[in-house]
């Protein structure tokens, strides 16, 4: 009798294993696309493993490495500067940077390229590249600035073969921290940064959170989610002032040729966003 149970068990079990692994109508092996008797994550209003959880929307990825995906904002795709205008001492004028193949370059003395769009929280993609005709040293060789925000600076300079001081250097967050590795390429060659961004934020005049930023250089990690002190400034400590939650971008004249190529943003989204 006792045999028959044991038997009939695991003819039982051998059943339900076999009906688990059965292929679906589809053909292929079933498994939850999601569960409802789980626990409640801790600070979420989800469980894990949610079935009604939003699934992320599906995004086209750049074709080759540095494209821009399919929900980016394109700010220069390689022939005009239709979405910048130059901003000098407070005036603004159309863009006047020297538009080159693909590329455009700083003209000395127009002011700063910004944005017209304003942006908070951001992904950046951004090419650069100094100019080959050497004819200074130190902050005057191939000098130019991505502005977060007109104000938090992640540094463009030529620094291959160039001494300068550490806070000053390629991707460093000028005047604060210097990079944490020098991945210059030379004069001529493309150099990419990838930033995230995020915005400081204000109650007041009282800053409640800092501006901090992610920097990747040719690929290489420059700062973690490092804090600016203040806004950028030179030769002393900058400082913050309020300012709206979205500003825009502006990349620095600093009176060096500098080339620009394949720009593209991406606002920060918080998760579960339809
Ligand atoms: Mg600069």
């Amino acid at each position: 009798m006792k045999k028959l149970f044991v038997l009939a068990l695991a003819v039982a079990l051998t059943a339900l294993l076999l009906a688990q692994n059965k292929a679906g109508e589809s053909g292929l092996k079933k498994s939850p696309v999601g569960y409802r008797d789980t626990p409640v994550l801790p600070g979420q209003k989800w469980k894990v493993h949610d079935i009604d959880r939003p699934r992320p929307r599906q995004v086209t990825p750049g074709a080759t490495p540095g494209a821009p995906p399919s929900d980016a904002i394109v700010l220069f795709g390689g022939k005009d500067l239709s979405q910048w205008e130059n901003v000098r001492k407070g005036e603004t004028s159309p863009a006047a940077w020297t538009i080159g193949n693909g590329y455009f370059e700083v003209k000395g003395g127009t002011g700063d390229l910004v944005t017209k769009q304003k942006f908070g929280d951001v992904q950046l993609h951004i090419e650069w590249s100094a100019p080959t005709k050497i004819t200074a040293e130190s902050q005057l060789r191939g000098n130019s600035g991505v502005l977060l925000m007109q104000r938090y600076e992640v540094q463009v300079l030529d620094c291959w073969n160039n001494l300068t001081y550490a806070d000053g250097q390629a991707a460093s967050i000028y005047g604060q921290y210097p990079p944490l590795k020098n991945a210059c390429r030379p004069p001529g060659e493309w150099n990419v940064y990838d930033i995230v961004f995020e915005a400081p934020k204000f109650e007041g005049s009282k800053v409640v959170k800092q501006a901090n930023a992610t920097v990747f250089h040719n690929g290489v990690l420059m700062h973690n989610r490092k804090e600016w002190i203040g806004r950028m400034a030179h030769r002393v400590v900058g400082t913050y002032a309020p300012h709206g939650a979205e500003e825009p971008l502006a990349l620095q004249d600093h009176g060096d040729p500098v080339r620009f190529r394949n720009i593209w943003i991406r606002r920060l989204q918080d998760y579960d966003q339809p």
